[in-house]
């Protein structure tokens, strides 16, 4: 039985996650809600964007979730590894730091937004998705991986990885590696900052740590197994590349 640490990064972004229906009855469907240590840490998020870290080793990486909060597929995967790791099912040879929800009230209410804020257009300013670009900087994180979900009438709708060739080229790296092993397209943009400025990805890359932002596909504020499924193959395949897994 492996377990987490917990270092909480922002209170005034709390809320009750398991409030979000179709969440719950997923994570009821799953099973994740008979795992009493996992129910444990889902039920710190009440407390405010938590940062979950485990493991040791070379590599020190960091998985994100819920920027938009009714993106839940990239959410539900990230607890899903969680639970795998808590039943020593896999075991990662890094410093993982696991964040399935950035923002506990906006997955609580099923919004995308948070405070009226596209929050993945905010993390150049004062607010909680600076907060964990601060974080992996403060911690020598080696590479982030922002999860998402698009919804198949907008854009991009399909399943995808956004990465940016400059300034750190490792970002296409890690991209085209998931690209390859889940069939999902790249989307690769010149310069970091330049089209998304103000994205977790963007910023992270920027700040010199190589990040890629993923997209499952799933209908704004749904769930289905299919599509966590897809997201959690892509987290695994960041994993890969540093060969932690
Ligand atoms: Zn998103």
């Amino acid at each position: 039985m492996s377990e987490f640490e917990c270092t909480v990064i922002d209170s005034s972004t709390q809320g009750n996650v398991l409030a979000n229906n179709q969440l719950n009855r997923y994570f009821i469907n799953m099973g994740f809600r008979r795992n009493a240590i996992l129910m444990k840490y889902i039920e710190k998020t009440r407390e405010g964007s938590v940062v979950f870290t485990t493991g040791c080793g070379r590599y020190n990486l960091l998985l994100v979730g819920g920027v938009h909060g009714n993106e839940l597929p990239s959410q539900a995967a990230l607890v899903h590894l969680m639970e795998e790791i808590i039943l020593d099912k896999i075991s990662v040879k890094c410093k993982l730091h696991i964040v399935p929800f950035l923002i506990p009230f906006t997955t609580m209410n099923n919004f995308r937004k948070y405070n009226d804020m596209d929050m993945n257009r905010n993390a150049h300013s004062e607010g909680i998705t600076k907060k964990i670009v601060d974080y992996a900087q403060n911690n020598s994180v080696t590479a982030l991986c922002d999860c998402h979900s698009t919804d198949p009438n907008n854009k991009p709708g399909f399943a995808s990885v956004f990465c940016s060739a400059r300034p750190l080229f490792d970002s296409i790296k890690i991209a085209k590696h998931i690209c390859i092993n889940t069939s999902s397209r790249i989307l690769p943009i010149t310069e970091a900052g330049s089209v998304l400025y103000g994205a977790v990805e963007d910023e992270s890359n920027l700040r010199g740590i190589p990040a890629v932002t993923c997209e499952t596909v799933e209908e704004a504020g749904q769930i289905t197994s299919e599509s966590v499924n897809f997201s959690y193959s892509q987290i695994i395949s960041f994993l890969d590349y540093f060969g932690v897994i």
